[in-house]
């Protein structure tokens, strides 16, 4: 187990969508320990193959380790098969962008669909933060990130920060 090295924004791997997990690996049981070590280092509670330079279709996730009960989560080829009108907005952070919040609105629950790490076919209703923190990280596997979805007023709050970086 070790800690990954956190890709940072603007670098490129971080836009380009990743590919299907093909099959279970030992070597993607590796990366998984690894990617939840980087996680909870950081720390953070989510944290997309992309984001340590690997662009397959892998996110991990741990909404209440912070709040002292872990709940590890490896979700494979993750997809959202249903989303919520409620809408919710809350304020973002990314690993990839330290030091930027971004107020972004988003379905308030998901039905989400992913393989695990034993090949098991996984379906669960999110609501809350774990809703949020899954379609953050499912969006890292198509290249989108938060300050692409930030509404008008926060962007301008960021500027500065995000001038910066060369994103504005
Ligand atoms: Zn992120």
């Amino acid at each position: 187990m070790a800690i990954l090295p956190i890709v940072l924004f603007p670098d490129r791997r971080l836009r380009l969508p990743a590919l299907p997990v093909p099959q279970v690996t030992q070597g993607l049981h590796d990366l998984a320990a690894d990617m939840l070590d980087t996680m909870y280092a950081a720390p953070g509670r989510g944290l997309a193959g992309p984001q340590v330079g690997v662009l397959l279709r892998i996110f991990v996730m741990d909404v209440t380790w912070r709040d002292g009960t872990p709940s590890p989560c490896v979700c494979l080829n993750p997809e959202i098969i249903d989303a919520s009108d409620d809408l919710a907005t809350g304020q973002e952070g990314c690993l990839s962008i330290p030091g930027v919040g971004a107020v972004v609105t988003r379905p308030a629950e998901i039905t989400l669909r992913w393989t695990d790490l034993s090949g098991q076919q996984m379906q669960e209703r999110l609501t809350g933060f774990a809703a949020i923190c899954a379609q953050h990280e499912l969006d890292h596997l198509n290249g989108r990130l938060c300050i692409d979805l930030m509404d008008e007023a926060s962007r301008m709050a960021d500027s500065p920060a995000l001038s910066a970086m060369g994103a504005a």
